[in-house]
């Protein structure tokens, strides 16, 4: 008889430092679907549940869909939303018997009232299900991860890239251990080791040092008798809670704990050398603009990410000082992108074609955080509903939505203006909407670090510009009031 497993995803990034709560409506901006519709949306694309899909298929698992639940990173979740999307994982948990359970979380997750999302959605999960039966869970490799959530999830295996292009792969490898537990009826646990630091693993980038080093050795690890998974989770630091910051967590057979003991300690020790780590070098919004003027880069574009206005990390997606200063300092054949104003998204969207407007742009979330309204006169080059299809390598085959969205030339760099926050991270996204910017002189993007996976083959060079938005550098300087003390660089740590 095929044996039974459960399905689903509830995914958030929670920035607790936005203004702009997480409710239901920003779920149904992203994904918010239910039952066999999943298996519809996500077979063979770089998503978790494609992963799952196909583990069932190579085990013959009658696989049970939940809800795959997505909001962008934004403030804390509304009870509301939690519910809901929780609730329809929980429902269908208390339904029948499981033989195993495979869910993607993300793991920096704050519901309203509970700092610890994914830890609670475990726990009450293990309970309706009972012990014996293992639960595998994919995270993201900026999860905050809990001793909770490791108590309740039998595995628990993070990306091992930054930008997340290994989703997919991510829930295969989940998907083995349960199988394996299933078939053996062997008991699989997870330890965790979190190091007393905000920050580290140089924000979990996979293209430079110290992980380009650190992710083969995890691999050999896992090659390991009885080790099934070890996962580098570099933290999402923009998160006022408990247990912000790095660790390391260890999947294994319960007869190998000594080993998984070992290996948790020798990376713990890792994460706590890294904790300055930083390879980015971050210009001023003028900096940048300057390079831009000067460029000449044998006919690739130069790439500016503006780091700090990253809606992948919760930034309100409007900061205007890096677009003032390319304006400024004259820039032209460039893009620049996307700007979430859902106001002026809609009044670009319903004026005629080639029309000249005078709009208020940006800089309404804060104007603190990188720069209040531009009043800006530009044409209106194209408007459309907002769809794409991403090439990849990031979500490739998936289909998302800026909703009502503009093409807004000024002077000589043309604006993507948005109804929805999204970071940039695929070319389709500038391209569905007749930006072409191969052919571009300079090519500005509100990303941190997942725009290098589909932009560095197209750029002739990279920098990246601080402008001050909600996600800036220099984390240090927010408020926090939650984390655990001592907690580095808060306090001076003796190790
Ligand atoms: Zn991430």
């Amino acid at each position: 008889m095929d044996k039974v497993v459960l399905t689903g995803a509830l995914n958030h990034e929670t920035n607790t430092f936005s203004k702009n709560p997480t409710g239901i409506a920003e779920f149904e901006a992203y994904y918010a679907i239910f039952g066999a519709q999943i298996f519809t949306k996500f077979r063979n694309v770089n998503h978790e549940q494609a992963g799952f899909i196909d583990c069932a298929g190579q085990f013959g698992w009658e696989l049970v869909p939940t809800v795959v639940a997505t909001a962008n990173p934004g403030g804390t979740v509304t009870k509301d939303a939690f519910e809901r999307y929780a609730g329809a994982i929980l429902k269908q948990a208390g339904s029948r018997r499981w033989d195993g359970i495979a869910l993607s979380l993300h793991g920096a997750m704050v519901a309203e009232g509970i700092f610890d999302a994914e830890g609670h959605l475990l726990g009450e999960l293990h309970a309706i299900v009972g012990s014996e039966v293992p639960i595998a869970i994919t995270l993201d490799l900026h999860a905050n991860v809990t001793e909770k959530m490791c108590c309740h999830a039998n595995i628990i295996v993070s990306y091992k890239t930054y930008p997340h292009v290994d989703r997919c792969d991510a829930a295969v490898h989940a998907g083995q251990a349960p199988e394996f537990a299933m078939k053996n009826k062997v008991k699989i646990k997870t330890i965790i080791r979190q190091p007393p630091q905000i920050e580290g693993l140089d924000c979990g980038r996979t293209d430079v040092e110290p992980m380009t080093d650190l992710i083969p050795r995890l691999k050999e690890m896992e090659a390991e008798d009885g080790i099934f998974a070890v996962s580098l989770n570099a933290g999402f630091a923009l998160a006022d809670v408990p247990f912000v910051g790095p660790s390391v967590t260890v999947s294994y057979a319960e007869k190998t704990e000594q080993r998984a003991i070992e290996i948790a300690n020798e990376l713990e020790e890792v994460i706590w050398q890294s904790r300055d780590r930083v390879n980015n070098d971050y210009l001023t919004p003028e900096q940048a603009a300057q390079l831009a003027k000067h460029f000449t880069g044998e006919s690739k574009p130069l790439v500016i990410a503006d780091y700090s206005d990253n809606p992948g990390a919760g930034s309100y997606g409007d900061a205007t000082k890096l677009l003032k200063a390319l304006l400024e300092a004259g820039v032209e054949e460039a893009s620049f992108g996307a700007v979430c104003v859902p106001q002026a998204a809609q009044i670009l969207s319903h004026r005629r074609l080639g029309e000249k407007i005078t709009i208020d742009l940006g800089g309404k979330n804060d104007p603190d955080l990188g720069g209040g309204p531009l009043r800006l006169t530009g044409e209106i080059l194209r408007n459309y509903g907002g769809n794409y299809v991403s090439e990849g390598p990031m979500y490739a085959g998936l289909t998302k939505s800026f909703g009502p969205t503009a093409v807004f030339r000024v002077e000589g760099v043309d604006i993507l203006v948005t109804t929805h926050n999204l970071q940039i991270l695929d070319r389709m996204q500038f391209a569905s909407f007749g930006i072409h910017q191969e052919k571009l002189k300079v090519v500005a993007l509100k990303s941190m670090q997942h725009f290098r996976a589909a932009y560095e083959p197209l750029a002739a060079k990279v920098i990246v510009c601080d402008s001050g938005g909600l996600a800036r550098p220099r984390r240090s300087t927010l408020l926090f009031q939650n984390v655990r003390r001592p907690i580095y660089p808060l306090d001076l740590i003796a190790r």
